[in-house]
């Protein structure tokens, strides 16, 4: 993906939410006082979850968090591309649809029969989509949640002029680098960190667990290998599916390994 980059000297900033938890955003309030040494160096003329309000103003970069999942979502966001001169796609919801487009592969409508009382009142899309699908997106963080740490390093990269880095290794690298026990060598345990995209620093290793994908697909993935691996673990074709079908169930590269699985 081609990066343009922001030459303001206080660049105008705008964080937009869509359907999502915040859990995206709460990684910019949880920068502590790099927020402070940021709140310095930019301008934030629109973050709803912070106070400021002025979601039509043109800016520099906006960031999106969540997935378009409803008739408003869609006229929202076209807005929002054509007053912003960079879009940044922030999160699972934002780069693959988010838990929520597991609704994708359902009857979404009976879903919302079974959960309110006058579904009638419910106006929403029958697919939950990322930003990208119907916006130009100029760089996306996966992840869910994203971390602090990667904001910080897309604003620094902004801010001086450079492409953000795309960080597209596999969570094994990380687990590597941190000499950390391998749960699924040592403990058998099925663990997607060798198709999941790293930047988390390999966390759920880290804790004695395995990875279950919430960055969304690494490049150069090697998803049949390890549906093999799983089923030599003893995981059944529906758990498997369920492996690759959960925070980033539409992602292309995991939709597709599961399919694939499940027409074997
Ligand atoms: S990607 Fe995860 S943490 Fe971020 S908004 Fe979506 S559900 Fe919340
Ligand atoms: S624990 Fe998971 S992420 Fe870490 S090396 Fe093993 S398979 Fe890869
Ligand atoms: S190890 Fe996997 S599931 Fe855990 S935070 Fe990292 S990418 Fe997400």
């Amino acid at each position: 993906m081609s990066t343009p980059t922001v030459h303001s000297i206080k660049p105008r900033v705008a964080v937009h939410k869509f359907s999502s938890c915040d859990g995206c955003q709460l990684a910019f309030l949880n920068l502590g006082e790099e927020l402070l040494v940021l709140a310095e160096r930019v301008e934030l003329v629109h973050f709803a979850e912070a106070g400021a309000l002025d979601p039509d103003t043109e800016v520099d970069v906006a960031f999106v968090e969540g997935s378009l999942s409803t008739p408003e979502d869609i006229e929202r966001i076209q807005h929002i591309r054509q007053h912003c001169r960079m879009l940044i796609a922030i999160g699972a919801c934002a780069t693959s649809g988010g838990i929520q487009a597991l609704r994708n592969s359902a009857n979404g409508a009976e879903w919302v029969a079974q959960i309110y009382s006058h579904p009638d009142a419910i106006s929403s899309l029958e697919r939950s989509t990322p930003i990208a699908s119907q916006v130009k997106v100029d760089f996306e963080l996966w992840g869910c949640p994203v971390s602090s740490s990667q904001i910080l390093a897309v604003v620094n990269s902004l801010l001086l002029g450079v492409a953000p880095h795309d960080n597209a290794d596999k969570v094994c690298t990380e687990c590597k680098r941190r000499n950390l026990t391998c749960v699924m060598v040592s403990h058998g345990v099925a663990c997607m960190g060798p198709v999941t995209r790293a930047g988390c620093g390999a966390l759920c290793p880290s804790m004695g667990r395995d990875c279950y994908g919430c960055y969304g697909p690494a490049e150069n993935t090697n998803t049949d290998a390890l549906a093999a691996q799983f089923r030599a673990l003893g995981l059944t074709p529906q758990a498997i599916v369920q492996r690759f079908q959960s925070i980033n169930s539409q992602a292309p590269v995991f939709l597709a390994a599961a399919n694939k699985v499940k027409t074997r």
